[in-house]
């Protein structure tokens, strides 16, 4: 025989009760959640999201995958999208879901102020989270100060083989090649991109790490790379000997500045909960959620008023480049044939 216990009622509900029966709630309150398609891992977003569930008793359905699979996903969801918010990295990436016409444009006067214009799309199509400098990082032995000082220093035939960079098919390299082009257009970027390959130690392989962890073994004396990799080693006692055979180079300091890309968010065209979602994006930017954001994968914040982590001060202050993200995405398939026709594979 069973006994059956009868069913409590959760306590939080308990305590909720006799205020929702005096205060007659929308409709539409009690369905408040929003769905989050993300393709950063996810101890890299899952704390925030539960933070703001805490904050505001709105429920947030996780769903990660490869920033690629996403896209195909929502283009075909169309409609039927249970998606709210994509949240991706790299402007190119966030350029690609404009292409295809899977987002909506948000005007919040929060977001504008917060977000420099540059970290943002002009029409409000996607905003800038968190950021990072894609720059040089030379053997502290090997490459002297000052011997190297802008990408364009990178195509210097005395560089010959001692560069280690990942393939083309990273959109890393593929937004910085897109940011070349719109400062010196497709032909002068061309015969840079022809020098760099001119200049690899080894053919593209491995991650950012890997090219960092080659200069460290003495395979390449220069390398590419994006800083929260290098900040990631410095920080791991593991590794910090490792990393400290390297120094980071800021490039172009006297003309456009250091190449910087993005984590960034957007609000689906068809979201079924664009007010929930629109709340989780401005909750994401406020300022102690950007100072958590920096503090887990040492990024930049997109404030201005927010610090860097204690790694990434160390590693000095830059001058970004300003050069609004959007066109790493206009630029992106002009990047991917320069690349493909300079053999930078
Ligand atoms: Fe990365």
């Amino acid at each position: 025989m069973t006994v059956r216990q009868p069913r409590l009622l959760p306590v939080s509900l308990l305590v909720l009760l006799p205020i929702l029966l005096l205060f007659p709630v929308p409709q539409s309150y009690a369905a408040d959640e929003v769905n989050v398609y993300s393709a950063r891992k996810e101890q890299l977003i899952k704390p925030l999201l539960d933070r703001f569930t805490e904050a505001t008793g709105i429920q947030v359905n996780l769903l990660s995958a490869e920033a690629g699979a996403l896209l195909v996903r929502l283009r075909n969801e169309q409609r039927n999208t249970p998606a709210d918010l994509l949240v991706t990295v790299d402007a190119g990436n966030l350029q690609r879901a404009v292409e295809a016409g899977v987002l909506q444009p948000v005007s919040s006067e929060y977001l504008q102020q917060v977000v420099p214009a540059h970290l943002r799309h002009p029409d409000g199509l996607w905003y800038g989270l968190s950021m990072r400098a894609r720059v040089i990082f030379r053997s502290r032995e090997r490459v002297a100060d000052n011997a190297i000082n802008s990408y364009a220093d990178l195509a210097d035939a005395q560089w010959h083989g001692r560069l280690c960079i990942r393939s083309s098919d990273n959109i890393y390299n593929q937004s910085l090649v897109a940011a070349q082009i719109a400062h010196q257009g497709v032909a002068a970027s061309e015969s840079w991109a022809r020098g760099l390959v001119a200049n690899f130690a080894r053919s593209p392989q491995g991650g950012d790490t890997d090219q960092l962890l080659a200069v460290a073994a003495g395979e390449c004396d220069l390398a590419l790379a994006n800083t929260y990799y290098y900040a990631r080693m410095l920080a791991d006692p593991a590794q910090h000997a490792t990393a400290s055979k390297l120094v980071v180079v800021w490039p172009d300091q006297d003309s456009a500045g250091a190449h910087v890309n993005i984590s960034g968010a957007a609000i689906t065209k068809y979201a079924p909960h664009p007010q929930a979602a629109i709340q989780l994006l401005e909750f994401m930017l406020n300022e102690s959620s950007q100072q958590w954001y920096a503090q887990v994968n040492n990024e930049y914040p997109v404030r201005s008023d927010v610090a860097a982590s204690e790694i990434l001060k160390g590693l000095g202050e830059f001058k970004a480049d300003e050069l609004n993200l959007s066109k790493l995405g206009e630029n992106n398939a002009a990047a991917v044939m320069l690349m493909d026709r300079v053999g930078w594979h």
